[in-house]
């Protein structure tokens, strides 16, 4: 089959049996009036649910919707990462499973991308969230801005469209999807924000503990830092011929 798509949309999933039917429909009525390929990519972070039951429901349903499913959990970087390597289009679209971020802030954001930028990255002016997570967040946020030397109003929000090539590029770990906008820029991204919706989660649970997740993401901050002092990129002046 030749590669015809234009946007794979990957979604990490761990549990969230309850939102998916929902998620993948208003990813129907938000893309379908574009009118361009689309794929919908939903990565089972090993859910203990009835996730992958409803996924093979979905991938049935809709010709426009495949998952994988890893056999244990392995963390939402994981996740997107497995994505990433599915993905058939030049572009990709992450989202939360939880409908917590609104697949109709897509076509905005696509177009904005389309006028040169590699990523587009959402910001939750309006968090649906409980008042100590939107603090954490706040906090994250510009603790990390300043030691990247950003200004990133968002980093943690999901909702994000990348070049494919560049984001399959970029270091990973455990966590790297915190630092996604750092990491695009070394590679070269025009990294562009927009606002965009937030709502409540629809069912399930936050996986994140608040204080867990602020200890792991001032480790990693480091190591960022670290991997963008180090950074160096080259442009070719020339090269041989190939005598081949
Ligand atoms: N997620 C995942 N693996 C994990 C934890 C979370 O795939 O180990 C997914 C989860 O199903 C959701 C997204 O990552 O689609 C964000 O998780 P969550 O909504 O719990 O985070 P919060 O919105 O509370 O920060
Ligand atoms: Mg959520």
């Amino acid at each position: 089959m030749t590669n015809h798509y234009e946007l794979s949309l990957v979604i990490p999933v761990f549990n969230e049996q309850d939102n998916l039917r929902k998620l993948m429909q208003e990813i129907d009525s938000a893309l379908e009036p574009l009118a361009i390929s689309y794929e919908v990519i939903f990565v089972d972070d090993g859910s203990t649910d009835a996730s992958l039951a409803v996924l093979k429901e979905l991938s049935a349903t809709y010709t426009k919707a495949r998952y994988i499913s890893f056999e244990q959990n392995r963390g939402q970087s994981a996740a997107f990462c497995a994505g990433f390597d599915e993905a058939r289009a030049p572009r990709v679209a992450t989202m939360d499973a939880d409908l917590q971020n609104d697949p109709a802030d897509l076509p905005a954001m696509l177009r904005l991308y389309n006028e040169g930028h590699q990523m587009i990255i959402g910001w939750r002016m309006k968090r649906r969230d409980v008042w100590i997570k939107r603090i954490a967040s706040k906090i994250a946020n510009a603790i990390r801005n300043r030691l990247t030397r950003e200004s990133v109003k968002d980093t943690g929000c999901s909702l994000k469209i990348m070049d494919t090539e560049m984001v399959r590029a970029i270091p990973r770990f455990n966590g790297m999807h915190r630092f996604l906008p750092t990491l695009m820029k070394m590679q070269g991204a025009s990294v562009a924000e927009v606002k965009v919706n937030h709502r409540a989660r629809h069912q399930g649970e936050s996986k994140y503990g608040t204080i867990d997740r602020a200890i792991a993401g001032s480790y990693d901050l480091f190591g960022v830092r670290w991997i963008q002092s180090r950074h160096f990129s080259y442009k070719v002046k020339e090269r041989s011929e190939d005598n081949s």
